[in-house]
């Protein structure tokens, strides 16, 4: 067994977004009560949050919009068409983003083997100075941007297999070559960003990978994705730390999706996490994103926690493209100036 620490709190619930909003407290209120059933509340280490502190939140975002957020605290405001606060939503947000740190601090230090920051709201789509998509604060980016920045750590990856992509994780590291950004995502959909040819800035060209794709890509075509993509590019990149943008709105039973995932599949896209981190020795930090199916998103988690601890082992070595092969082969040609995809 490994040594899995979670985050959870409480306080995560009580940011509410409104009736009918589809990023509902009601997402990890299904995920927090499967771990007891589940029984792998005894098997994982609980980790209690603490709040971030504002120059913590500062290394993403403008010290102006964090005044904005902040703003919000004890009140409803829309900070976005698609963003709104509830009176805890701020302190909400500031625990989420140090929760996340919390876990990195612990990974990295090798108090713990890897972690899954169970928190909302979720981050990938804020940007530096906007909240965008039921994001207010980046957590991803500020995990990588503390990990690089402050704990000394040498190279980041970040994989992003949400529906949607990190508009706001992408350009928080576009001109960046030690923080590897790597996105699967329906395309073209929201929030628009993402495309073929987004491969980062001038200097950081290779260090951002996108991958768009059709609706209709179910467990398999991920799989090889992830196999024939990122596992080459992470063997050659060797992350000392890899962070995961985990969304479950690609499972099939989504109602903002279109994609054909099953619970079961994400154990396996785990399982190959922890095969590009293993130069890492297998320090991975997940943080939750989106995933709408409130029941299947539960038990996807189930999933992804017994691969995390090594209670689960599911065979990664299926190798059949199918409806994934050209954007396979489109993405390696993209990226065949920067990386070696002949194995
Ligand atoms: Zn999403």
């Amino acid at each position: 067994m490994r040594k899995t620490g979670v985050v959870t709190d409480p306080l995560f619930i009580k940011h509410d977004p409104g009736p009918y909003h589809p990023e509902s407290p009601e997402r990890l209120k299904e995920i927090y009560s499967m771990l007891d059933t589940s029984g792998l509340n005894d098997l994982l280490t609980k980790v209690k949050p603490r709040t971030a502190s504002s120059s913590e939140i500062c290394l993403v975002h403008s010290e102006d919009y964090y005044k904005f957020v902040e703003s919000s605290d004890g009140t409803s405001l829309s900070l976005d068409p698609d963003t709104s606060t509830s009176p805890d939503s701020f302190q909400a947000a500031m625990l989420a983003a140090g929760g996340a740190i919390e876990l990195v601090d612990m990974v990295v230090g090798g108090e713990l083997d890897n972690g899954f920051a169970l928190i909302r709201p979720p981050g990938h789509h804020a940007e530096r100075a906007q909240a965008r998509g039921f994001c207010l604060f980046n957590n991803i980016a500020i995990c990588a941007q503390h990990a690089t920045e402050e704990l000394g750590v040498k190279r980041v990856m970040i994989v992003d297999w949400d529906l949607h992509h990190g508009n706001g994780t992408m350009h928080s590291f576009w001109d960046r070559s030690d923080v590897l950004y790597a996105s699967t995502h329906q395309y073209p959909y929201y929030p628009g960003t993402g495309a073929l040819q987004d491969i980062g800035g001038k200097g950081a060209e290779g260090y951002t990978i996108s991958i768009p794709l059709d609706t209709g890509m179910g467990d398999k075509e991920y799989a090889s994705i992830f196999s024939s993509i990122l596992l080459p590019v992470a063997s050659a990149f060797e992350p000392e730390l890899l962070l995961v943008s985990a969304g479950f709105d690609t499972l099939s039973s989504d109602p903002l999706g279109g994609m054909r995932m099953s619970p079961e599949g994400y154990g396996v896209l785990m399982a190959q996490m922890l095969q590009m981190a293993s130069a890492a020795s297998g320090k991975v930090v997940v943080c939750l994103e989106g995933g709408y199916d409130v029941r299947r998103q539960a038990l996807a988690v189930e999933q992804v926690l017994r691969v995390m601890l090594d209670d689960l082992k599911p065979d990664t070595t299926s190798e059949d493209p199918g409806a994934a092969q050209s954007i396979i082969s489109a993405v390696q040609k993209q990226q065949s100036s920067f990386w070696n995809f002949d194995s």
